[in-house]
């Protein structure tokens, strides 16, 4: 499979970073099923071990962030990484674990997915951790892709009562305030802009509207989104075509998967 026809590099290795979701629809199996499913070689470390089953979210067991340290370090004396996906982080601790890692090893595409909750209930970040992403890992992300909840609780824009034209001047804003350029994914805005997802870049604000209407419900999306495009972008494709990308894999995800 080859998302764009460009193949600077014909198996990029991506590493993935975070939770292990054992009923396989969302966290890490599902980042490694998109990273090779658009040619990449998947590396995988895992921040939590989380207790569920895709309905209902028990309670995740975070790794020992010097376990969690080990493993980066060994991968990073490796071969070069073309990119990191970053999910699930749990506690504050191993976000600065993995900060303290992208500082040192500086992979040139870095996809943060600032994933805070499940869907089924239960917190997949900590207070604390919130503020050491915003502080200490944001400089070294590339594309952060929230959702419009994740989208307010790290900015408190209160996008989700702004029409698209408010919605869009703030993103233009924040982009200014940002290290990085940002997808808002848009399965949570209200209609009519539902499944619309936004790019903002020092260039402006592109929208993606949906292919086509499609039910709600499906678990691992957020996932399946920011995998896809790490996928893409670690092939040499361009950020708008990698977004376009990312949006057909997640329409099919939730195509095979709504509930
Ligand atoms: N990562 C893990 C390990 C999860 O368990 C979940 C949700 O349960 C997520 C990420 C977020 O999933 P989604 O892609 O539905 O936002």
């Amino acid at each position: 499979m080859n998302p764009t026809g460009t193949t600077p590099n014909p198996r990029p290795r991506v590493l993935a970073i975070g939770g292990l979701d054992p009923s396989g629809g969302a966290g890490l199996l599902r980042d490694a099923a998109e990273l090779e499913a658009a040619a990449c070689q998947a590396l995988a470390v895992a921040t939590s071990l989380t207790v569920q089953d895709g309905r209902t979210f028990r309670r995740h067991q975070p790794t020992d962030p010097a376990l969690l340290a080990e493993q980066l370090e060994l991968l990073a004396a490796g071969p070069t990484l073309a990119a990191v996906k970053l999910g699930m982080l749990a506690t504050a601790a191993l976000v600065d674990v993995v900060a303290d890692f992208l500082r040192r090893c500086a992979p040139p595409i870095v996809v943060l997915d600032p994933v805070l909750g499940a869907s089924a209930g239960g917190a997949l970040l900590d207070d604390p951790g919130r503020e050491r992403l915003q502080d200490a890992l944001l400089p070294t992300v590339t594309v952060l892709t929230p959702n419009l909840p994740e989208l307010d609780r790290l900015f408190g824009l209160g996008a989700a009562s702004l029409p698209a034209d408010a919605l869009e001047a703030a993103l233009e804003m924040l982009r200014l305030a940002l290290p990085c350029d940002l997808v808002l994914k848009g399965g949570h805005r209200p209609a009519p802009d539902r499944g619309t997802d936004l790019l903002v870049t020092a260039e402006g604000v592109t929208a993606f509207p949906p292919s086509r209407a499609l039910p709600g419900g499906a678990h691992g999306t957020g996932c399946t989104f920011a995998s896809a495009l790490t996928a893409a972008l670690a092939r040499g494709v361009e950020l708008g075509q990698a977004v376009r990308y990312a949006k057909g894999r997640v329409e099919g995800w939730i195509e095979r998967n709504a509930t």
